[in-house]
């Protein structure tokens, strides 16, 4: 199995690219030989929702995406990184289809937070709904018939199909450790999708508890320790939780630099990103885009109030014609104690760059340089438009970037200059070992310029580049320390 390396990492669903792990594996192969060093691959277990978000069951892989026999195939070339919902499990899992059989004599009821019994009145007062962390308008709860004919409200913070668990509970804690174990054997690094949603407590946010957070994480990370499994916990917040969680050591994601990123192209400033890079953490993971929408809440304080919004109605303009296929709204939020806010732009990232190929290789290239291993969205790989159809047909907002590529759509795709371009950088980030060094940002430009240099010993690349007139140069010494441009 290949550890975790400085090496790109592309994100993908198993039918994503090729319509399963195997074709996925012949277009990798085939394709992007040096391209990608690791693959996050979405979840490919059985789920009844949520694009594999609602797992059903850790034992099998999906038998429409293949089996375990193709992710050891795929985790022998590349580093590889699995899902695991420390949250919530599907509706549809025979944990849950048990309690529902059982009621109050099944061996897993204690996995599933009953509303009444959480609440020390049986129901939360207006304050106390009031501080709830929300991803839905209304309250974080759905109600289930047992078979014995009682109903039960039960925590449900996200979709329909899916069901939060409480992590304190043995029950809950058998399961982590009996599904962890099993999925530690074939990846070296498993994302923790949604933690923060599982540290529960009357009175707060029930979000990102501390110090209750924490223990959730060691919780989680128990059962990978025999077999020296890293973890990246995800979550979208404000970019100082990420740096709070960078402190305690652990992987953490730079949601941050979407935004900052469409910031800094659209109105032709650096100055933003360079104080991010000086101050983000180094142990991370950088992303332009990923399976769901571009983070904003993420950038609260790093870009001011009207910057956010400048990207945001950018962004949203080219969605004028696609609001009428939205059958729900687009990545809301109910934050603590404030009115809902947009969460998520729903967009791929090139078409949030209004498909310029100039803008779209620049943001590329810098993520490549920024402090971080790289992750690309396979939609990114591609430089995808935003995808009306799937969102006409599906109506989920995020399947605008989403789209299923065919091995023949991929070929396609492979002529255009903009990703021949992309993909020889992207090489070249994979292999030159100056990325292994220390990295310097020069903060004495004029605002627009931006200058990364990356040096080890004898090796050293510098990019150059300006955001008013998108151009850039990466020059590097070659063996005989020569200097030779890119
Ligand atoms: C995932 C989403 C998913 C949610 C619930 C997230 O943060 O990235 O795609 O809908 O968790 O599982």
């Amino acid at each position: 199995m290949q550890k975790v390396q400085n090496k790109i990492m592309l994100i993908t669903y198993s039918d994503s690219m090729g319509g399963d792990l195997k074709e996925l594996y012949e277009v990798l192969d085939t394709h992007y030989e040096g391209v990608i060093g690791g693959v996050h691959l979405l979840p490919f277990y059985p789920s009844s929702g949520d694009r594999g978000f609602a797992v059903i069951n850790y034992d099998i892989v999906d038998p429409a995406f293949g089996d375990w026999e193709d992710i050891r195939r795929f985790s022998e070339k590349y580093y590889l990184m699995a899902d695991f919902m420390i949250n919530h499990v599907s509706i549809r899992s025979e944990e849950f289809k048990d309690y529902m059989q059982n009621g109050d004599s099944s061996p897993y009821r204690e996995m599933f937070i009953h509303w009444d019994e959480f609440w020390p009145d049986g129901e939360p007062t207006e304050a106390e709904m009031e501080a709830l962390y929300r991803r839905k308008l209304q309250g974080p709860y759905k109600e289930f018939t047992r078979d014995d004919g009682k109903v039960v409200k039960l925590w449900n913070t996200f979709f329909e199909e899916q069901v939060d668990v409480n992590p304190w509970a043995p029950a809950t804690q058998d399961y982590f450790k009996r599904n962890l174990e099993h999925i530690a054997q074939y990846v070296p690094l498993i994302r923790f999708d949604a933690f923060a949603y599982a540290t529960k407590k009357p009175g707060t946010s029930c979000f990102f508890v501390e110090p209750d957070v924490w223990e959730v994480l060691d919780i989680g990370m128990e059962p990978l320790q025999a077999y020296g499994t890293e973890m990246l916990p995800e979550i979208h917040e404000n970019y100082k939780v990420q740096l709070k969680m960078a402190d305690q050591g652990h992987w953490v994601y730079d949601f941050a630099l979407p935004m900052l990123m469409l910031h800094g192209l659209m109105t032709g400033r650096t100055d933003r990103l360079i104080h991010w890079f000086n101050i983000c953490p180094r142990k991370q993971f950088t992303t332009l885009d990923t399976h769901d929408g571009i983070g904003v809440v993420d950038v609260a304080g790093l870009l001011e109030e009207s910057e956010i919004d400048l990207v945001r109605d950018k962004v949203n303009e080219k969605l004028t014609e696609a609001q009428q296929y939205i059958k729900r709204p687009a990545g809301i939020v109910k934050m603590s104690g404030s009115q809902a806010k947009q969460y998520q732009l729903m967009s791929t990232y090139y078409s949030a760059l209004d498909e310029d190929d100039e803008a779209y290789l620049l943001a590329r290239v810098v993520q490549l340089f920024a402090p971080g291993i790289p992750q690309v969205y396979y939609v990114g790989l591609l430089a995808g438009e935003n995808d009306l159809d799937s969102l006409k047909r599906i109506g989920e907002p995020r399947s605008i970037n989403r789209h299923n590529y065919t091995t023949s759509e991929i070929k396609d795709r492979l002529k255009l200059p903009l990703l021949q371009r992309l993909y020889e950088i992207m090489r070249f980030r994979n292999s030159y070992p100056a990325f292994d060094g220390t990295i310097a940002v020069n903060d004495q430009l004029e605002n627009g310029q931006l200058e990364i240099t990356w040096a080890n010993e004898a090796y050293e690349t510098v990019l150059w580049a300006d955001f008013r007139t998108k151009d850039f140069h990466i020059a590097y010494n070659n063996e005989n320390k020569m200097k030779v441009v890119l």
